[in-house]
């Protein structure tokens, strides 16, 4: 059995099926001093350094993603668990989430009405969607920070 200091010495490599039906490739490293190494081929990553499949795989939603495989399951644990990316992740998770929800809101309350309770109503939204921004903003940057302990050199072309 595996233990946490038999970290595998080759990144585990997954193709994953995105929400939007695409296949892509992630692969994942364990790092020395709990750093992760995260890769994803997706069009999202080589712009941003971070996309959502990278933030799904880290907070392991594998069934999601097409995963069935419990080796590359094991192989993923071993890799992220207890890790800082893993903990950030999770808090992108929530902004991602929050985010969406507020761009839902302003989708199915959008008023051009000038009456007093409409105009407040979009204030409110406004604000929420613009905390909400905010918070993700930061919480991407907090994730490609620890991301980027990762040379260069093991990203994908
Ligand atoms: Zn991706």
């Amino acid at each position: 059995m595996l233990t946490r200091s038999d970290l595998p010495e080759e990144p585990v490599a997954l193709t994953i099926r995105g929400a939007e039906g695409h296949e892509h490739k992630v692969t994942v490293g364990r790092r020395a001093a709990g750093g992760v190494s995260l890769t994803c081929s997706c069009a999202m990553f080589s712009r941003e350094t971070w996309c959502r499949h990278t933030v799904d795989v880290l907070c392991m939603r594998l069934r999601a993603l097409g995963i069935t495989d419990p080796d590359a399951e094991f192989a993923l644990e071993t890799a992220v668990m207890g890790t800082k990316a893993e903990d950030v992740a999770h808090e992108l998770d929530r902004a991602l989430i929050a985010y969406s929800r507020a761009l839902e809101r302003l989708d199915a309350s959008r008023s051009a009405s000038l009456a007093a309770d409409a105009i407040e109503t979009m204030a409110g939204i406004a604000r929420d969607l613009a905390d909400a921004a905010t918070t993700l903003a930061d919480a991407a940057l907090r994730f490609r920070r620890a991301l980027a302990a990762a040379p260069e050199t093991d990203r994908l072309p």
